[in-house]
């Protein structure tokens, strides 16, 4: 076996001992006779394992209890509708488009209503953060939507937005466990997984208990109602168990280790040792505006198509992969999870090293 340091935006890596717990309870979890995989979603043994996983969320993100935690499918995509049949009363929202994942979910809210567009950064292809604490805030807006991690480009939101009293709805896929979050700043927040907490296909959402309500938008589907599910404990239907499942081990995984703050500390230092090497190196550079640089996905250029064409190759012959940059901004693209050793990144800046010194003479 030999596995690589996978650079993926997503699916992404996962921690190499939830893999192995994962493969030695394959065949039988606990005594239950049978795989996760083949249990029913109303077993005593799947309940333990969905309410243990709400349980330790909970613990990790300290989630107030006005909150209600819904384990979902459709990945983060599907929130980009639910959340404007859900929330959009008035048919107005206001978004902030920082990157694609939140010009997506803007288009999608278009579909039930009007989006008025708070801030943009498409101005310089999204390298950097607008201002966003003065704000012209229309007054029948219903909520304020902001993707606090650019999966594509690299920022992250570090100040959220003054929404002057309005609900802010975050879309935290991407940096979803990595640093602390005060979730009492926002009405709902939600990630899709695949980035940094599991399996591709389900997506959490964390929503204040007084906006999960029965007169959403008309011809809303009960599936695409946050009430059926708050409602139903995340079991009407038959949820992504096994998906859950693993949702699950990561959990345990990052309390055994300390918790949110121990693994943004471990994150920290990552990005430094990448960011530090960007900012020192003669071939490679970063592309966003340094106080507005993720701790995730760290975008770097050449400057020129065939150099950056040449290190993607080199590099993944070298058994780091995935370092191809995103169409939208070119040259290169790590993204360094929770999950992403830190051998991992000092090992790529040492072939970036060696890359540079072989073509900057
Ligand atoms: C990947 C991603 C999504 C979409 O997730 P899917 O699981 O593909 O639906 C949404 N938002 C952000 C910030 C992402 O990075």
């Amino acid at each position: 076996m030999s596995r690589v340091y996978n650079f993926s935006a997503g699916p992404a890596v996962l921690p190499e001992e939830v893999l192995l717990t994962a493969q030695s309870e394959l065949l039988e979890y606990g005594t239950s006779g049978m795989s996760v995989m083949e249990m029913s979603h109303r077993s005593k043994d799947f309940e333990d394992i969905l309410f243990t996983a709400e349980a330790d969320l909970r613990s990790l993100m300290n989630i107030p209890d006005n909150y209600k935690v819904l384990f979902l499918q459709g990945g983060g995509f599907t929130q980009f509708a639910m959340i404007p049949m859900n929330l959009m009363i008035n048919k107005s929202a206001g978004y902030i488009v920082t990157g694609q994942w939140s010009k997506k979910a803007s288009g999608e809210a278009k579909i039930f209503g009007e989006v008025h567009e708070l801030a943009s950064s498409a101005d310089k292809n999204f390298s950097y953060i607008p201002d966003l604490s003065d704000l012209n805030i229309p007054d029948n807006l219903d909520y304020v939507y902001i993707c606090q991690n650019e999966t594509v480009h690299g920022t992250t939101i570090r100040k959220l937005p003054n929404t002057k009293g309005k609900i802010l709805v975050s879309d935290i896929s991407s940096m979803f466990l990595s640093e602390p979050l005060d979730v009492n700043n926002y009405g709902l927040l939600f990630g899709g997984v695949q980035k940094n907490v599991g399996p591709a296909g389900v997506v959490i959402v964390i929503v204040r208990e007084d906006l999960i309500r029965d007169d959403v938008l008309p011809f809303t589907p009960t599936m695409m109602k946050y009430k059926t599910h708050a409602d139903n404990k995340s079991l009407f239907n038959t949820p992504p168990c096994y998906g859950i499942y693993i949702c699950g081990l990561v959990f345990k995984w990052l309390l055994k280790l300390g918790g949110v703050d121990a693994i943004h500390k471990i994150n920290q230092a990552k990005a430094k040792i990448l960011y530090d090497y960007l900012d020192s190196s003669k071939l490679f550079h970063g592309t966003v505006r340094a106080q507005d640089r993720s701790l995730m996905n760290v975008p770097f250029v050449t400057g020129s198509k065939e150099l950056d064409a040449e290190f993607v190759n080199a590099a993944d012959k070298a058994g780091f992969k995935n370092v191809k940059g995103h169409r939208s901004v070119g040259g290169m693209r790590a993204s360094i999870y929770n999950a992403m050793p830190i051998e991992g990144v000092n090992k790529l800046v040492q072939f970036m090293a060696d890359f540079e010194k072989e073509h900057v003479k």
